[in-house]
């Protein structure tokens, strides 16, 4: 029997060890929103049982209930039989996809338009310097009205753009600038520079500080977990193909390190992917590599008096397990106020929030009321996306917590 993955007996096999137990179910926000048992881990595990063993049709109906899988992985966490749980849902997706045409909607058409065309390289800088335009020029909320974004595909999208600061224009290499301790390569991901250039920039300046040179290659391509968890498993390889050989040619680096949490998880789960090679340096998260490197003595933090809630992406927490690292990063800064209680997924889940906002928005609201109850003066979370879902519940609140990413904060506490 053909046992490589994407196939039948490979899933089967997979999907075999759930005993079916059940301790999952308390953990999973799709479940916790509608108590329904195909909402849940168990029974999605079932459903895809049923389809491969042909017991059960791929109908619509079965593969929405697929889809609608957060791919949080916090049913990962707490089973007790180590169910591969992400890797039978992506697999099953893949083949999906592959053997049936029940797939197609008018929902993942749309939101598979606006994610193209956020994540072609060419098209994703003109597209991001026009909306910036169109902000610094003030009729950003003219165009929104307009039903111009609606035309385009682009309205949820554009919902839930931050202000857009200038692109970093980053150099190919920035030299260490304390007692030298080794080189490493950054992966920025596809949007970090255009939607996030205060936390490359500030990555960049701590890895430098702590010693370290940082090569950012130009040539590198998207992680690839979009098209993933979107069932197009060959674009997810062909990615994996091409950074796994521009990460190999520099060959005087330790890590790669990655800073953003689901890309980093992406990155680890290469080999998952059948690739015909792998990372020859050892891929980090930004968290992790901070939280587990040597600081020189002469590196402070200026004391900061503030409530800070922290949200912990899932991929941190369920996929990496570095919520302990975080955390030990954060208790650099001297007299914050650490509020760690809200313990959920926020919903943004890669490119979710496009093709199931109403499942989307509840989840959002539930995480904003959470993470607000202590009333804090910041909102500290690792990942874009969940960044980017907070600041768009966020943004009509005028006294607002401001939603900074935690290399961010370090670095403008550093003392220079
Ligand atoms: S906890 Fe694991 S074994 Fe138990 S039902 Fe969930 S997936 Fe299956
Ligand atoms: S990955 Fe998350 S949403 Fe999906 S079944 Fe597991 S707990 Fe539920």
């Amino acid at each position: 029997m053909d046992q490589s993955p994407n196939t039948s007996s490979y899933i089967l096999n997979l999907a075999d060890r759930c005993v079916k137990c059940g301790l999952c179910l308390p953990q999973c926000p799709t479940y916790a929103l509608t108590a329904n048992e195909n909402e849940s881990p168990r029974g999605r595990i079932a459903l895809i049982q049923g389809w491969l063993t042909g017991e059960l049709s791929p109908t619509s109906t079965l593969t929405q209930h697929i889809d609608q899988c957060l791919l949080c992985r916090r049913c990962e966490r707490v089973c007790p039989s180590l169910v591969a749980y992400g890797e039978i849902i992506d697999q099953s997706k893949a083949l999906l996809n592959e053997k049936t045409n029940t797939r197609f909607s008018i929902p993942s058409f749309i939101s598979n338009s606006s994610l193209k065309l956020l994540l072609n390289k060419n098209f994703s800088g003109i597209l991001i310097s026009t909306l910036r335009f169109l902000q610094k020029a003030g009729v950003f909320a003219l165009a929104k009205k307009s039903g111009l974004f609606r035309l385009f595909g682009l309205q949820r999208l554009t919902a839930y753009l931050p202000e857009l600061d200038k692109q970093v224009k980053t150099k190919s290499f920035y030299p260490a600038a304390n007692t030298f301790k080794g080189n490493i390569s950054l992966f920025t991901g596809c949007l970090s520079k255009q939607l996030a250039p205060a936390t490359v920039n500030a990555s960049i300046k701590l890895l430098n500080q702590l010693g370290y040179g940082v090569y950012v290659p130009e040539q590198q391509v998207c992680c690839g977990a979009l098209h993933l968890h979107e069932g197009n498993k060959q674009q997810a390889v062909t990615f994996a193909k091409t950074n796994i050989d521009i990460f190999n040619q520099q060959k005087d680096i330790t890590h790669v390190v990655s800073l953003v949490n689901g890309c980093t998880s992406q990155l680890r789960e290469y080999p998952q992917l059948e690739t015909t090679g792998s990372f020859v340096p050892e891929v980090k998260d930004i968290i992790e590599f901070l939280a587990d490197a040597e600081w020189p003595e002469n590196i402070k933090f200026q004391p900061l008096d503030k409530k800070v809630a922290l949200q912990i992406p899932c991929s941190l927490q369920n996929i990496l397990r570095a919520e302990d690292k975080l955390l030990s990063l954060i208790n650099r800064i001297p007299n914050l106020s650490l509020d760690t209680t809200y313990n959920r997924c926020c919903g943004a889940a890669g490119s979710y929030f496009l093709r199931f906002p109403t499942i989307s928005d509840q989840l959002k609201d539930q995480a904003i009321s959470q993470l607000n109850q202590t009333s804090p003066d910041l909102i500290i979370s690792s990942n874009l996306g969940c960044a980017l879902q907070l600041k768009s519940g966020l943004s009509q609140d005028k006294n607002a917590p401001e939603v900074i990413h935690p290399v961010v904060l370090l670095e403008q506490q550093l003392i220079q």
